[in-house]
């Protein structure tokens, strides 16, 4: 169960609730996030709730059944937006992150920018951390490239999105970066996701390779229940037995995730075929499955780019697809 707080609370009030939990053989777990304070009761007895919600300090309560509780939807009534000043993310809105696999040079950052901004996006994404398949892979420019690709978005009011690897990394990162990207085979660092919790950043969580929708909204559980309530989930295509692309994009799930968890989902059609020439269509089916936004990879000359070309859009077709998918999100939300 989750019981919310009020935010003056007495240590008192505090106490006799601790008591009222340990007396159902309930264990108690505070949480205090950028939004909140609660507490998660875990437990198997049954009783009236109401004893415990007309308590002093007690703002409300609510019994989740699920593994996850904090990201479960059972007790949230809105869902979660997550608020950049002049836009935000979340359901009723629609969401583009585009931009390299791979941050390579200022050259590629300032037309990757002049880009984005001709098609009206507001956030760019982009690896200077990067997790390769093999260790003699581009494995990204570190700091020196996520100065040189803050400093640029900053001057033009883009956001950024990328990839952290490590808990060492948060720090240094922080200043420089408006999104924390948790990779696909960072889906399950625990560490990495208690450190996370910590900061007020936003966090996008993809999903692991073979990461079942319950380890991801597990997953995101650690990141809030360590204070950080901003976090959105992302389908990223996982590993199944089918060989003919790269990986098989499970819009299955963002429908199922859109109905268990008030978190914003969004598409990575990219990494979930693997293949340029079909993004378009898994990012437009993804819309339609109810993903609340879409990260894909464009490049002014994908056959160059350092990594992930072969998913890669160059930047008429990524127009045409922005187009498309802005189409889908309106045709849905008119239904
Ligand atoms: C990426 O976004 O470039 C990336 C490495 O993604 P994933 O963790 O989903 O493989
Ligand atoms: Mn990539």
């Amino acid at each position: 169960m989750i019981i919310q707080l009020n935010s003056t609370i007495s240590s008192t009030a505090k106490m006799a609730l601790n008591e009222k939990l340990a007396q159902y053989g309930y264990s108690h777990n505070e949480v205090t996030t950028q939004f909140g304070n609660y507490i998660i009761g875990v437990g198997k007895k049954s009783f009236d709730i109401r004893e415990i919600g007309r308590m002093e300090g007690i703002k409300d309560i609510h019994r989740v059944s699920d593994a996850y509780k904090l990201v479960s939807k059972k007790w949230k009534v809105e869902d979660t937006q997550i608020d950049f000043g002049d836009f935000k993310i979340g359901t009723g809105h629609f969401s583009i992150m585009a931009g390299p696999c791979s941050i390579e040079s200022e050259e590629q950052i300032i037309s990757a920018i002049e880009h984005l901004k001709a098609n009206n996006i507001r956030i760019m994404r982009g690896g200077v951390y990067k997790p390769r398949s093999s260790p003699y892979s581009f494995r990204g420019l570190g700091m020196d490239g996520l100065k040189m690709f803050s400093s640029l978005c900053k001057e033009n009011d883009i956001k950024i999105i990328t990839e952290v690897m490590m808990v060492e990394q948060i720090d240094e990162m922080i200043n420089y970066i408006d999104i924390f990207q948790v990779g696909a085979r960072n889906s399950q660092n625990f560490n990495l996701l208690d450190a996370l919790g910590e900061v007020d950043k936003p966090v996008l969580l993809k999903r692991g390779i073979s990461g079942t929708i319950d380890e991801l909204l597990q997953g995101a559980e650690y990141i809030f229940s360590h204070g950080n309530e901003k976090i959105m989930l992302c389908e990223r295509g996982i590993r199944s037995y089918e060989m003919a692309y790269r990986n098989t994009m499970d819009i299955n799930a963002i429908a199922m995730l859109k109905e268990k968890t008030h978190l914003p989902v969004i598409a990575d059609p990219s990494h979930g075929i693997g293949l340029r020439k079909f993004v378009e269509p898994i990012a437009l089916a993804s819309i339609m499955g109810g993903a609340d936004g879409v990260i894909m990879e464009v490049h002014h000359v994908p056959e160059k780019a350092f990594s992930d070309g072969q998913q890669t859009l160059n930047y008429q077709e990524a127009a045409r697809t922005y187009d498309r998918m802005r189409k889908t999100f309106e045709l849905r939300e008119s239904f």
